[in-house]
């Protein structure tokens, strides 16, 4: 039986928690309306490194087998020096049934979450924003830029890192920002980089995911003091600039970067909203709740595992209240876990790049152990 008490569900985002949203209420019998500022959709071309967590929960809509597919899976990484020599092999933790990791690209992602939304025949109303919320006793009363005016039983805030419904829940709220940039570039995939590599140098960590048969990306991550702003038309010179100290597989990709349209450059901002992660019956997920830095490649993970948990709750009947109480206990540590533990890593890289790192820390091990819990079940039993 469907949840009598939730039977009309605004998603706000369409992104990746967004849909996926949408995809996991659909099988419980919850129909959604989505609306998504963006007029059309404008995903980028990088990839995305899918822990065998992402893969799990993308398994509770159908995905998981796709993404594999289309994607391209490997055991794990291998470490070098900046300089190329070979420092250790390292597989990632798995879960039985999924690899070590997969490398996907964003689009690719996309499309399949997009899919899957078309087919229940969820509302997406595209170019559109939230306005205004407010709880009234049958709900939630929202309005739309488009004009919309609905009352809601449950609306999710999955909008991501600069949460528009986060802002009308809470106020603003401080992002930090990390001091650390991350630039991508796709490439075509030699058929040597069959794993992740990733090369430490003295200033900055560059790697190489293979994405498909045909490609993989190029990631670098550096130290930009002060949130620099940089010129679109310079990124491809300036990305190439970053990558001189390098040798090995990395110089030969360097010397492959041309374009600067293809360069894609993110500064990192993190943060960890407090709990609860709700107020009446508005609900937030996914970066909303928790953006965090990108070194153990978990934040899609744990945007989906929010949303698949949502659903689990949801499924057992719950009112609104109780469902986003339950919700609380099942997320609010497990999410934490990855924002902080991805700070701690950026801090030691920060450290290391000004020659004070603590040689007895092992940065290996410390990712392994993350990764490894997060491989534990994360749809628990919900006590009725
Ligand atoms: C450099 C970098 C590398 C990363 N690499 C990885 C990785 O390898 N693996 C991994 O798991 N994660 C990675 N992440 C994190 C991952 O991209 C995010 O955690 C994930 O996209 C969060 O999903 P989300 O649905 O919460 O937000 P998003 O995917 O950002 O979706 C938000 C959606 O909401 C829409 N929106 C925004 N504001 C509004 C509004 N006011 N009204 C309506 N719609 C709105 C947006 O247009 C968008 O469609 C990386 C992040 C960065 C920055």
């Amino acid at each position: 039986m469907p949840n009598p008490y939730v039977k009309k569900v605004l998603i706000v985002g369409g992104g990746i928690s967004g849909l996926a949203a949408a995809v996991a209420l659909h099988k419980i019998g919850i129909e959604a309306e989505i609306v998504e500022k963006e007029l059309e959709w404008n995903v980028y071309g990088v990839g995305i490194i899918q822990p065998p967590n992402a893969l799990r929960a993308l398994n509770e809509i159908g995905l998981a087998d796709a993404c594999i597919k289309q994607g391209y899976s490997y055991p794990g990484f291998d470490y070098y020096t900046g300089q190329g020599h070979f420092m250790v092999k390292g597989d990632s933790p798995v879960i039985e049934g999924y690899p070590g990791v997969n490398g996907i690209s964003r689009r690719k992602l996309h499309e399949f979450l997009l899919n899957a939304v078309e087919n229940t025949g969820t509302k997406i109303y595209m170019g559109s924003t939230v306005n205004k919320l407010e709880d009234v006793s049958t709900g939630v009363q929202v309005e739309l830029s488009n004009g919309i005016s609905a009352v809601y039983d449950l609306v999710i805030g999955a909008d991501g890192a600069n949460s528009k419904v986060q802002k009308l829940l809470f106020g603003d709220i401080v992002q930090k920002y990390s001091g650390q940039g991350v630039w991508r570039y796709t490439l075509p995939r030699p058929k040597e980089v069959d794993r992740g590599l990733f090369y430490y140098g003295q200033k900055a960590k560059a790697g190489l995911v293979p994405m498909s048969e045909d490609e993989m990306y190029l990631l670098v991550t550096t130290h930009e003091p002060g949130n620099p702003r940089f010129p679109n038309d310079q990124l491809h010179v300036l990305l190439k600039e970053r990558l001189t100290e390098f040798g090995g597989a990395i110089a030969e990709a360097a010397n492959q970067i041309t374009d600067p349209n293809q360069v894609v450059y993110r500064p990192i901002f993190t943060h960890m909203l407090p709990k609860p992660w709700y107020k009446g019956n508005v609900l937030l997920v996914g970066d909303a709740a928790h953006g965090t830095a990108p070194h153990l490649g978990q934040g899609a993970s744990i945007a989906i595992e929010d949303v698949i948990v949502l659903a689990d709750i949801l499924r057992h009947n719950f009112g609104v209240e109780e469902t986003f109480k339950v919700f609380m206990e099942k997320r609010y540590e497990r999410c934490r876990l990855i924002v902080d533990n991805s700070d701690q890593l950026v801090e030691w890289e920060l450290l290391t790049w000004n020659g004070q790192m603590n040689e007895n820390i092992n940065v290996g091990k410390y990712v392994y152990e993350t990764l490894a819990k997060m491989n534990e079940p994360f749809l628990t039993e919900v006590n009725t």
